[in-house]
């Protein structure tokens, strides 16, 4: 979502004249779009501070959660922030920036009553696979987390602007949409939900592909479970956080699912769509996570088998209540526990991405490869794949299209693949 935020930044700004550049040696005005969901991405905006501040020139602006969450802060810790601007409030950017000049150091970090989404420009810098988020905050406040205090409330984009934004992606040459939201199958923009939009959305010509992300649980409905088995442009991925395997953990977690719960919302969407990948997100040490409780988690994993997987140490965030319980799980056994936890979901990565060695699987080629010769992109199961293009073959005539690649090889988080020339067959 930062990364959506990140480019509507740019669009409203290039109302204004200003256009990108990768050198902040260079730039008029650099800014730090930030997270705050665990303690080392807030830290390394402050190490980044440090760095620019040897750099002379550039109006420096902090922007995101950490702007949210820590507002004055900033300023106090870093003097080289000219401006902190909130989530909800960077549509205002432009105006900020010109009232920069009057008064230094502005910090506008409102949840204000009108919408950011109706005072941004169309998009821009549009590629092959384009974000597109549909709902924000969340209101579900579970015991760890910051994003409720800095994303705010739980707010579904209308339904009528997410069509117009996502025919205007299509009509710039994007081929698959992500929708996006902190809670996205909570998105209630219209009566049928998340699932009534995928199902407009799958109409819309030119756009091959769907996913969404990320989900909750318990938000998980019947129509978005049958949507899977039915509506053949949405990818058979999703990314479902569980964040941990233990009853007791989940409740402490304020999750309001037990594990049960989320292994028969599993069997359910498997049932609907057998091939459908899995991936979640998982908290190693959370306060009281006792080793029986890591194990629940680990054999959680083990009797749901996923695709793909995010795992992290449970970080203290200020402001949360878990932040505050007096049983911490101290930093050597976090340590420990997720890197068995981490050894365990990449051999369950490298078995699933193995199956596919030896097969043909249609690629969206959505970017230039990082070696010559090669493009990126990734199968319908969300895999990222690197693919060799002949030297006979025109790269650029592979380009955002979705192509047939043969698997060579599979590693945890990659396959590699070819594209095979085809022989002129003479049938005679
Ligand atoms: N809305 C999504 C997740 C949003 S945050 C959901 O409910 O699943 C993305 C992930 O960051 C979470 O799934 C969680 O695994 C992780 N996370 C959030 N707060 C954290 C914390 N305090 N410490 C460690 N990981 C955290
Ligand atoms: Fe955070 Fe997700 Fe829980 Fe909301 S549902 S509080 S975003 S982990």
């Amino acid at each position: 979502m930062n990364m959506y935020d990140s480019d509507r930044m740019a669009d409203i700004l290039a109302t204004d004249g200003y256009s990108r550049t990768h050198e902040a040696e260079n730039a008029d005005l650099v800014i730090l779009n930030t997270c705050h969901i665990r303690e080392k991405a807030a830290e390394k905006v402050y190490s980044e501070l440090g760095r620019l501040r040897k750099i002379d020139g550039p109006t420096v602006a902090v922007a995101g959660c950490v702007a949210q969450a820590e507002g004055e802060e900033v300023m106090r810790r870093s003097p080289n922030v000219d401006l902190v601007v909130g989530p909800q409030t960077y549509h205002r950017l432009p105006e900020l920036l010109r009232n920069l000049n009057h008064s230094k150091n502005l910090i506008d970090i409102d949840f204000p009553v009108e919408t950011k989404f109706n005072k941004l420009p169309p998009p821009d810098n549009i590629g092959v696979s384009a974000f597109l988020t549909i709902q924000e905050g969340c209101d579900k406040f579970c015991a760890f987390c910051v994003v409720p205090y800095t994303r705010g409330a739980e707010y579904s984009r209308p339904i009528e602007e997410i069509i117009c934004e996502a025919e205007f992606l299509v009509e710039a040459g994007a081929k698959e949409i992500i929708l996006l939201g902190q809670n996205v199958n909570a998105y209630h923009g219209c009566s049928g939900g998340l699932a009534e939009l995928i199902r407009i959305l799958d109409s819309v010509n030119g756009l091959d592909r769907i996913r969404y992300t990320t989900s909750h649980p318990n938000d998980m409905s019947d129509a978005l479970i049958a949507a899977h088995a039915e509506v053949l442009s949405l990818m058979p991925y999703l990314h479902l956080p569980v964040q941990s395997g233990s009853n007791r953990i989940l409740e402490r977690m304020n999750r309001r699912h037990t594990k049960k719960d989320y292994e028969n919302i599993i069997r359910r969407l498997r049932a609907a769509r057998p091939d459908l990948a899995l991936s979640s997100d998982f908290i190693v040490g959370h306060p009281g996570e006792t080793e029986e409780d890591f194990e629940e988690t680990m054999s959680l994993i083990e009797r749901v088998n996923f695709a793909q997987a995010y795992s992290f140490k449970y970080s203290a965030r200020p402001g949360t209540p878990a932040a505050k319980l007096t049983d911490q799980v101290p930093e050597a056994v976090k340590i420990e526990r997720l890197s068995r936890l981490q050894e365990l979901l990449g051999l369950q990565q490298l078995e699933y991405n193995k199956n596919f060695v030896g097969k043909y699987i249609n690629v969206l080629l959505d970017r230039i490869g990082r070696k010559k010769g090669q493009l990126a992109g990734r199968t319908p199961y969300n895999q990222a794949v690197h693919v060799k293009i002949p030297d006979s073959l025109n790269q650029n005539d592979f380009l955002g299209k979705t192509v047939p690649v043969y698997v060579e090889a599979a590693r945890p988080s990659s396959l590699a693949a070819c594209i095979v020339e085809e022989k002129s067959s003479e049938r005679g």
